[in-house]
């Protein structure tokens, strides 16, 4: 029976006396409340329960419905643009005629991108999230303590906020275990990964905290009903499942995620499941909020795991080979032709023989594409658990085999290659999300499956030798040629912080932005080349040498530019911009990387993309950002 069904069976159940209770009631105010009037208010409540689901329903469907058109018209647009290629036609260059239909709603869509999803808010409100983000979550914070404090409210009847809360707290589980899940509905449905979802997970959680909380501190006000006392199953089963989410609310904070990762997934997934077999015997008639979230959380497992075994053929042993390809980066390449993935998935990784808790998961960025040799690559960062417990393995041995189980893939694949331009910046190991969307449409190029005309790396490292790290996908794939696509790969080679590690959600307060002060200009390519777009002129034998120190082969060294500094981006921005055709979806850039490198890359786009600039023919840059955390 559905939810719904089952609030008007509660209210069906009232009867005649419930009717009857309802005229009375209006003269009620204070005086203890009749049978008839209780259920009457309860299926009240279940009904403010329920609707916000619809609303959340009412959402899903407009984001879904807004994600499959986005799908249409980009695959309208790449296959118009890529049979015109096919056909022999040339981009079209200039500028689009300014002020027509066409310019005025482009430079709103850019208004409005930059205010929502490009800027972000400053540190001191809260964290560095888009406007888009604080808006999704304060809505959801009304929508739920709205339908909570309507159900509290019914007709003249004394206020009661007590069990609405508690009704509200419950009616979270499907959506706070739903989100979590790797295996999401909604990301599939909406086109939203599911760790981007992640922050709706961490609200959903703390309305129902929140919600607890009143719940409880209402009931201590008012005092206990003597069937409910202190000895009861309901008292002793709400204390219990009250216990297990503070426990599991204050394991959250993300200095703790931060400090011992481990520890906190293992409470996390004890004490949910504590709570969840506590809140089912605290209050029976409400469980039914209860199954689904176990469902959810069931059915993610068990997907994951049959993944997990298909992939890996669990039935042999799955190596993999290891190489130390810098001090503390490495690179991992595993064999699973089952295994199919898009640019910018990532797929977890788990090595009994050097993990701490034995069957452990770490997510990391499939680097390459898809090729027909079953081949998948990943470059890791040495950080303090796993990943440098596995560098330390290999500290004797440079390239080693080591036992590897891979689950995924996961996270919703971005595709690029409906715009004209796309502008991929990277810093350190965020090159693996850049790379895999560099590769991907470099291979679309050569099977004429896109609009893309310039595809341009831009890559912040500390060393030139960094290169190696990405060389052999590189050089494979440049030799392969690319079609009609140009590429640049531009090396950024600071010897400093700036080319770090990608930020973490949530983790962002932590590093400030360079000033842009620091910021030099792309003009010490050792090709001579200002910005590194010319593919054709002769490398200098200096060039040559370095080249071959950065482990590239001929064809790789004609679209490869080093440059001393970190880039500038808006330069290198308005330039691809500027050189940009207008026949296909305009130019796009994506970033992972370090903070402060991303938010250069926003206040690049923020200044690039004005509206006003669009308004008067300038193609509209649209931006994605990618992260390594959640
Ligand atoms: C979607 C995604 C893609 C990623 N891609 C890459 C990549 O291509 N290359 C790369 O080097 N790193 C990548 N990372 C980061 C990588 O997962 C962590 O650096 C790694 O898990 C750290 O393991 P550790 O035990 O050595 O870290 P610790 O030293 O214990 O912790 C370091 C940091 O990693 C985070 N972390 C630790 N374990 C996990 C986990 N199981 N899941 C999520 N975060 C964790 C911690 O919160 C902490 O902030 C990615 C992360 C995500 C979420």
């Amino acid at each position: 029976m559905s939810l719904y069904a089952r609030a008007n069976a509660t209210v069906a159940a009232t009867g005649t006396a419930v009717k009857n209770a309802t005229a009375s009631a209006a003269k009620t105010t204070t005086t203890a409340l009749t049978k008839a009037q209780k259920l009457q208010r309860t299926a009240h409540r279940i009904d403010g329960a329920i609707y916000k689901w619809y609303v959340i329903a009412g959402v899903v469907f407009a984001l879904s419905a807004v994600y499959v058109l986005g799908l249409l018209r980009a695959l309208v647009i790449r296959r118009r643009v890529a049979a015109k290629r096919k056909a022999g036609a040339t981009p079209t260059y200039g500028t689009t005629k300014a002020g027509g239909l066409t310019t005025a709603p482009r430079a709103l869509k850019a208004l409005y991108d930059n205010a929502a999803y490009v800027r972000v808010l400053p540190l001191y409100l809260y964290q560095r999230t888009t406007l888009a983000e604080a808006f999704w979550t304060i809505a959801y914070i009304g929508v739920c303590l709205g339908f909570g404090f309507w159900g509290s409210i019914f007709r003249n009847l004394p206020l009661d906020i007590a069990n609405p809360m508690g009704l509200i707290s419950m009616s979270q589980i499907p959506l706070v275990v739903g989100l979590a899940s790797r295996n999401n509905v909604l990301s599939y449905l909406t086109g939203i990964g599911y760790e981007k979802l992640n922050f709706l997970h961490r609200t959903a959680a703390r309305v129902m905290v929140l919600s607890v909380a009143l719940h409880a501190l209402t009931w201590a006000h008012r005092g206990l009903p003597t069937d409910n006392n202190i000895h009861s199953d309901v008292f002793k089963w709400g204390v219990s499942a009250g216990s297990c989410l503070l426990v599991v609310f204050l394991t959250s904070f993300a200095i703790v995620r931060r400090v011992a990762y481990e520890a906190f997934l293992f409470i996390h997934i004890v004490f949910v499941l504590m709570f969840l077999v506590a809140v089912y015997h605290h209050y029976e008639p409400y469980n039914y909020w209860v199954w689904p979230g176990l469902f959810l959380w069931g059915l993610d497992r068990f997907v994951g795991f049959a993944r997990l075994v298909l992939v890996n053929k669990l039935w042999f042993r799955s190596n993999s080979t290891i190489e130390l390809v810098d001090t503390d980066v490495l690179r991992v390449t595993v064999n699973r032709p089952l295994l199919r993935w898009s640019p910018g998935q990532h797929a977890f990784l788990t090595m009994p023989q050097v993990a701490g808790l034995r069957y452990e998961q770490h997510p990391f960025t499939i680097a390459n594409v898809p090729d027909g040799t079953g081949n998948a690559v990943f470059l890791l960062r040495a950080q303090n658990g796993f990943t440098r417990r596995l560098v330390n393995k290999l500290a004797d041995d440079v390239s080693t085999s080591i036992n590897t189980y891979v689950e995924g893939p996961y996270g919703i694949s971005h595709d690029m290659n409906h715009y004209d331009s796309v502008l991929l910046v990277a810093g350190g190991t965020g090159v693996t999300f850049a790379l895999s969307h560099l590769l991907s449409i470099i291979k679309a190029g050569r099977e004429g499956k896109t609009a893309v005309s310039h595809v341009r790396l831009v890559w912040n490292v500390r060393d030139a030798s960094h290169a190696r790290w990405i060389a052999p996908l590189l050089n494979d794939a440049i030799a392969a040629g690319a079609g009609g696509v140009s590429v640049s790969i531009d090396f950024y080679i600071t010897r400093s912080e700036a080319s770090g590690e990608p930020e973490e959600k949530g983790h962002t307060a932590d590093r400030d932005p360079a000033p842009d002060a620091t910021d030099s200009p792309a003009t010490t390519s050792p090709s001579g080349s200002s910005t590194g777009v010319d593919q054709e002129e002769e490398k200098p034998s200096a060039s040559d040498k370095l080249m071959l120190a950065a482990g590239l082969n001929a064809a790789a060294a004609t679209v490869a530019h080093f440059h001393n500094g970190r880039s500038h981006l808006e330069h290198i921005l308005r330039e691809d911009v500027d050189a940009s055709a207008v026949d296909a979806a305009g130019v796009h850039v994506a970033v992972c990387g370090p903070t402060s490198l991303a938010l250069d890359t926003r206040r690049a786009v923020c200044k690039v993309n004005s509206s006003v600039a669009v308004l008067r023919g300038q193609n509209p840059v649209t931006f994605y950002s990618e992260t390594f955390g959640w």
